[in-house]
């Protein structure tokens, strides 16, 4: 295991966070010749809130095995009205995050030049090539790679604001009726703001959490109309722990000489849903690629950053509370259409 006092003085790559981005960048660092790195603040990677929700496009870096279930149709909800998304293949499932964790740190274990430090925070960026660990520790790199989440060290080194903000509530419920062992998803423009709220079932507990653009409802009032709804809705509470997380949605680049960011601290997230594991794994591969200078004819960033764009422009209506009123229930109604539903789900996933 390894521990501050036995790690080395330089290494060629730091990344800062043990999450779906740093880790799967790490795996293709794997084999290269080059000492990697990998300091994660938490002593179990993966404790992360999140709701764990897949799609298909996941399954290019998830192993189907280590989902809860085969992938599964979406309710959606707009006050009384509900539509079934559903595709040929399925459209959605969970991972424990835990779980996809182990799985992407087994796979580091055949690559003699990946370190991974857990339970140790990296408390500050001293200068381009050098940084500090939690007891005082300084560590030289020559590649320093920011895949700390929504609240980066490495990102507010670089000084770049992240003004557009995703806040969430979310709750881990160990007892539910089977009747809501489905995965579902809420809109209410009331209720929620320009977000939704969802209950993702996993294998041995449901995920219900509800998140909106920071900007468009104050947090103070989103939480209290979730326990509201869930008040409504008979949800037992009362032995769950509510927690809270940003998600940055706030892209601003992810190359600055030799430092990257990649995933939610690139501000990589979904605007509209928050979807950000498969921008984590993708930003992550890329900045891999760009460190060891393997060159493809696609920028992975890129081709994700068109269609985050895309599904962002929708955020001029979501702002406004009477164009989110309209946009919602007219929007809801099309996707009764199969095939605008077939469109918005490439859209959306
Ligand atoms: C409530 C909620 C629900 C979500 N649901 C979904 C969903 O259903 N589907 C989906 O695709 N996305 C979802 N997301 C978004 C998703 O969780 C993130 O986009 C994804 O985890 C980003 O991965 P990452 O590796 O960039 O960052 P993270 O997963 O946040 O990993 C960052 C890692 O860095 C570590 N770290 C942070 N600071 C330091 C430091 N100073 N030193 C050392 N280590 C540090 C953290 O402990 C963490 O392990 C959700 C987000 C929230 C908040």
């Amino acid at each position: 295991m390894n521990t501050v006092e036995n790690i080395k003085d330089a290494y060629d790559v730091v990344i800062v966070g043990a999450g779906p981005a740093g880790l799967e960048c790490a795996k293709n660092l794997g084999g290269s010749n080059l000492d990697v790195l990998i300091v994660e603040k938490n002593k179990v990677p993966g404790e992360k809130v999140c709701a764990g929700g897949v799609t298909f496009n996941d399954l290019a870096y998830i192993p189907k095995e280590i989902l809860n279930f085969p992938l599964n149709n979406l309710h959606l909800k707009y006050k009384k009205t509900n539509v079934i998304l559903s595709s040929p293949e399925g459209l959605i499932s969970s991972v424990d995050r835990v779980k996809l964790a182990c799985y992407q740190i087994d796979y580091l274990k055949k690559f003699k030049n990946i370190q991974l430090l857990t339970g140790v925070r990296v408390t500050r960026i001293i200068s381009n090539f050098l940084l500090e660990l939690s007891p005082g520790r300084q560590i030289k790199f020559k590649f320093l790679v920011g895949a700390d989440g929504s609240v980066s060290v490495v990102r507010r080194y670089l000084r770049l604001p992240a003004n557009k903000l995703g806040i969430t509530f979310q709750y881990t419920l160990h007892t539910l009726p089977k009747k809501l062992e489905l995965f579902q998803v809420f809109l209410d423009d009331n209720l929620f703001g320009s977000g939704y709220l969802w209950i993702f079932p996993h294998q041995d507990y449901t995920l219900v959490g509800c998140g909106s653009d920071l900007k468009i409802i104050n947090p103070k009032i989103l939480k209290s109309n979730f326990k509201k709804w869930l008040r409504l809705h008979k949800f037992n509470i009362s032995e769950a722990k509510l927690k809270s997380a940003f998600i940055n949605y706030d892209y601003r680049g992810y190359k600055f000489d030799n430092i990257f960011l990649i995933g939610d601290s690139a501000g990589l997230a979904s605007g509209i849903t928050g979807k950000g594991i498969y921008p984590a794994f993708l930003s992550g591969t890329q900045a891999a690629r760009d460190i060891i200078q393997e060159h493809h004819s696609q920028n992975l960033i890129k081709e994700w950053l068109e269609k985050k764009e895309k599904q962002e422009k929708y955020m001029y209506f979501l702002k406004n509370p009477a164009l989110r009123k309209f946009f919602l229930s007219s929007g809801i109604k099309l996707l009764s259409n199969k095939k605008i539903q077939k469109k918005g789900i490439q859209a959306f996933t």
